[in-house]
């Protein structure tokens, strides 16, 4: 008995304080971390992912962002993730439902399209959800198979982005998506500024290194409020293969460009999409408190943002 009311207390407890938590006004919701792939990784035997194949609570979802808007209660998720399914029942635990206003895309590598599956006649069967891509991503989805079915069915309505251009989804949410450098092998890839209450916040999940993109990141994150960036890699020699191939800043190279900037902007630095390999994904790491120590901040699941 004595249990089972503890049990209980726990129960009531974490749902109530998880409930007061939530912001009244629009806020950005945090469903995943980690590359595409999630971690660990599949087939990975090495000391990186080990620890996360014993213990579930170790285990991250690939990069995901919810917009949620408790006015109108609408929301949205940047990137379809292979995790969907699981960052869709996150996302109903906290707000009380998964019902989505809409789907925001950056590019067409696999850790940031391939939940769409889930809309199909095959899962939930949507009727014209609408699903916002820039012109070739939303190309790629209407000339090949299996995506294009979900087109043809009006599962999904395809939502034409154009760069630089802002976009409302409500009255509260605007939304502007930007190019940025990367592996474009089927799609351009953009990165997004969401801007609520005059705030603003940019979700940059993969780039090439900095110094390929024409924007000046140092001052863009002076001008925004929140910055969510590409930290696949912690450093150089993390993986076996040629890692010129798969470009990304490394975290060590953007701590480095960011060294001067004022601990204000450090602050607004959080990073994201962490490769199996990056020590950043294990708790305690070194190179956990040497992101804290020198100002910056990291991602996790179930973070708030608020606006
Ligand atoms: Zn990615
Ligand atoms: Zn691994
Ligand atoms: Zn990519």
């Amino acid at each position: 008995m004595k249990r089972i009311l503890l049990i209980s207390f726990v129960f009531l407890f974490s749902c109530t304080s998880e409930k007061e938590e939530l912001p009244n006004s629009p806020y950005v919701m945090v469903l995943g971390v980690a590359q595409d792939a999630g971690y660990p990784q599949m087939n990975c035997k090495k000391e990186c992912c080990a620890a996360a194949w014993e213990n579930p609570e170790l285990q991250r979802t690939t990069s995901c962002l919810a917009i949620v808007d408790p006015i109108s209660k609408e929301q949205w998720i940047i990137d379809a993730t292979p995790n969907i399914k699981e960052q869709l029942q996150l996302l109903k635990q906290k707000t009380g439902t998964e019902k989505l206003d809409g789907i925001l895309l950056t590019h067409a590598h696999m850790g940031h399209y391939t939940g769409l599956m889930h809309f199909g006649r095959e899962v939930m069967g949507t009727n014209n959800l609408p699903v916002f891509a820039m012109p070739k991503m939303k190309t790629f989805l209407e000339e090949n198979g299996p995506w294009s079915q979900l087109v043809e069915l009006e599962n999904i309505s395809l939502q034409k982005l154009k760069s630089d251009s802002t976009i409302k989804l409500n009255e509260n949410i605007k939304i502007k998506p930007f190019l940025v450098p990367h592996r474009d092998e089927f799609s351009e890839t953009v990165g997004y500024e969401i801007t609520i209450n005059n705030k603003s916040l940019i979700f940059i999940p993969d780039i090439d290194k900095w110094e390929k993109w024409e924007t000046d990141i140092s001052e863009l994150i002076q001008k925004v409020d929140y910055a969510f960036l590409d930290a696949t890699f912690y450093k150089n020699g993390e993986l076996k293969r040629d890692m010129s191939e798969i470009p990304h800043p490394f975290v060590e190279e953007s701590m480095e460009l960011f060294s001067e900037l004022p601990e204000k902007d450090k602050q607004k630095v959080h990073f994201i999409h962490f490769n199996h390999t990056n020590p950043l994904l294990i708790d305690g790491s070194t190179a956990q408190k040497e992101v804290l120590k020198k100002g910056f901040n990291l991602a996790e699941e179930s973070q708030i943002i608020r606006f």
